[in-house]
């Protein structure tokens, strides 16, 4: 790797879960006030693509992502959740798994777009405990199998 990556250098938000392999983190700042819940999973060890995983490798990740996404279903009960692996800025394997209303800022548009209705409402969402959300995400994630990957 030629040049630093941030999140290779940092846990990239408020650390919720993690286990050997990857890492779920609540996304802090304007983007958590405007879609609480927002909450990124990292692979802990730098590659780009989710190809660049093992069949094991990318499966354990995407049963995290899904166990989110469950968490974050039951707890903030969204309109629709987003799931989204870019990487275009940050090049670091990772999924944001994005809780949307419609009532936020962007909706339908992706988050990352032009703000949906022109008009940016107070925030109408209550905001989410890291600690409640890590309780729920490590009883979702008990019996995830530590051994499949070796
Ligand atoms: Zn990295």
């Amino acid at each position: 790797m030629d040049e630093p990556c941030p999140l290779c250098d940092s846990l990239g938000g408020e650390l919720v879960w993690q286990d050997a392999h990857c890492r779920v983190v609540l996304v802090e700042g304007v983007e958590q006030q405007a879609f609480p819940g927002f909450c990124r999973v990292v692979w802990n060890q730098h590659c780009t693509e989710m190809s660049d995983l093992l069949p094991s490798a990318s499966g354990h990740l995407m049963r995290v992502v899904l166990a989110v996404e469950r968490v974050l279903r039951r707890m903030v009960t969204p309109d629709k959740i987003n799931l989204a692996s870019l990487g275009n800025l940050v090049p670091h394997l990772h999924w944001h798994v994005i809780p949307r209303w419609r009532d936020d800022t962007h909706f339908p548009a992706p988050i990352w777009g032009k703000v949906g209705n022109g008009v940016v409402p107070a925030p109408t969402h209550k905001p989410v405990s890291c600690a409640t959300l890590s309780a729920m995400l490590a009883d979702e994630l008990k019996d995830l199998d530590k051994a499949i990957i070796p």
